[in-house]
């Protein structure tokens, strides 16, 4: 097969370029800026690692035809120095988590790092190459501090800024942000310019923190922007390929990080080849934060008997650079369309024989959707049409879709109906009662006693159960959630 082109969008150019490894030989090299692990993630910090697997899935399907090197993969874990806001106002994010809940950071950071792992196997997002945890590298950036500090720096009594003046083409990436507009900039007495940021942050006098360090600025911690920088580096080397985050990070945090990059190497290189960034996942109140509290975790989802698989579904059903609105709709319309795929692979599979051959046409069909930018909502319809052509014989439909769920990440050959029919955690019953139940039903309507068949249905759903006669995927009961 010829494969397509893959196109990618360069936040840094503002254009789609064509993507091509810097150094073939030794691979493709990616960094995504990970989670903040002081609260729960909610679904759309979780967004933008369906986006970060989705490329990271495309980029292995692309190294297979171009014999390009492995894929090198590393997500951060942020454990300190991100503050209540992106730039250097307010607390550490860490500091406040465990004061509010009388814990010691460390407990906070190893509870939210653990449950963010939990979400990323419940949504079957591959192990990145690498973890790296920012307290584990903190002489790490000190001494990248301490590089960058005489051309690029300068001390005050809250600690060491890093001078935006000192490097080209500062913001480039942000576009025209104005920042003071918007309010997003806390003044810090003596800053040179209102976007020069933290390097490493004393400890005010007579504050004790619980995470500070000795350092030559002071004791104190690591400015939010540091670690990305430091660890990016270090595991990827400089210029690396592509460097992902949200698209909040477009604004401050990767400006930043390029500005580091830039007095690190003394040379206008942004240090990553790509920038990319995925767009909110936003409801009606708008951007779904962690901030602002209140927002929905993948566990609740479960609890409320969805199936995450159909969350991932449905990150996957719109482009990651177009914004993606999170309703309750939408998310029954994935769980929906997750059943009818699964129920038309599991009829496919009673009937295949042998092991089949991936139809060629299909695959290009899938390469070309997924060369043009990850476009997912493009290769979901033609994989319904290939599970539907009646030319092919169910093994080769079988072998086109392994290809395709190798980049969806769906498990779309494992699953099962069972599966997919998760319990509230709400509801009072087991699946062997509502089955039990569903039995006794039966058998009443074939009496044709219809009050006990109505008693039954009445008697499930208040224990969180409808029973869905007649319907058309042949679901004998959902939970009530959808
Ligand atoms: P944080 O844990 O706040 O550092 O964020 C983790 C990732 O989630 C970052 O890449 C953010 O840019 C991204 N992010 C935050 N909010 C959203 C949202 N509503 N939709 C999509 N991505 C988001
Ligand atoms: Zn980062």
């Amino acid at each position: 097969m010829t494969g397509a082109q893959l196109t990618l969008y360069n936040s840094l150019t503002r254009s789609l370029e064509v993507f091509r490894p810097l150094d073939p030989e030794r691979g493709v090299r990616v960094y995504s800026c990970g989670p903040t692990v002081y609260n729960y993630a909610h679904l759309g910090n979780l967004r933008a690692y369906v986006f970060t697997d989705t490329l990271s899935r495309v980029l292995s399907w692309k190294a297979g035809e171009n014999a390009w090197g492995p894929l090198t993969h590393v997500i951060n874990i942020t454990d300190v120095g991100h503050l209540t806001s992106d730039a250097d106002a307010g607390d550490d994010k860490m500091e406040a988590a465990a004061r509010a809940q009388a814990k010691s950071i460390w407990d906070i950071a190893a509870h939210y790092t653990a449950a963010f792992k939990q979400n990323i196997a419940d949504l079957n997002i591959r192990q990145p190459s690498r973890w790296s945890v920012a307290t584990d590298h903190i002489a790490e950036m000190i001494d990248f501090a301490e590089k960058i500090a005489p051309d690029h720096c300068y001390a005050l009594d809250s600690g060491l800024y890093f001078d935006v003046t000192t490097v080209p083409d500062y913001g480039r990436l942000a576009g025209n942000r104005d920042d003071a507009a918007e309010g997003r900039i806390d003044p810090v007495a003596g800053k040179r310019h209102p976007q020069d940021f933290a390097i490493w942050r004393k400890s005010p006098p007579g504050e004790q923190r619980q995470m500070e360090w000795d350092s030559p600025w002071g004791k104190g911690a690591p400015g939010w922007h540091l670690e990305c920088s430091v660890m990016s580096i270090k595991y990827l080397g400089a210029p690396f390929d592509i460097h992902t985050g949200g698209i909040d990070h477009r604004e401050i945090h990767h400006p930043n990080e390029i500005a580091q990059n830039q007095a690190f190497c003394g040379c206008g290189d942004s240090g990553a080849h790509f920038w990319m960034h995925n767009n909110f996942l936003v409801d009606r109140q708008g951007k779904m934060s962690k901030s602002k509290g209140g927002f929905t975790t993948l566990q609740s989802l479960i609890d409320a008997g969805v199936h995450p698989l159909a969350y991932r579904l449905m990150c996957l059903s719109a482009q990651y650079r177009s914004e993606l609105e999170f309703s309750a709709e939408n998310l029954a319309a994935a769980l929906t369309r997750l059943k009818r795929l699964v129920m038309t692979v599991t009829a496919l599979k009673a009937r295949a024989e042998g092991e089949g051959t991936a139809p060629q046409a299909w695959l290009a069909r899938l390469d070309e959707a997924v060369s043009d930018d990850l476009n997912t909502p493009r290769a979901l319809p033609a994989l319904d049409e290939l599970l539907a052509e009646k030319k092919l014989a169910p093994a080769d439909r079988l072998a086109g879709l392994a290809a395709f769920d190798a980049v969806l990440g769906l498990r779309l050959l494992e699953l099962t109906r069972e599966e997919l029919r998760v319990r509230p955690v709400s509801a009072a019953i087991t699946v062997q009662e509502i089955e039990d139940r569903l039995v006794e039903r039966k058998e009443a309507r074939l009496v044709k006693d219809f009050q006990r068949s109505d008693t039954i249905r009445d008697e499930l759903a208040a224990a969180g159960v409808e029973v869905m006669d007649g319907d058309p995927l042949g679901w004998d009961w959902k939970p009530a959630f959808d």
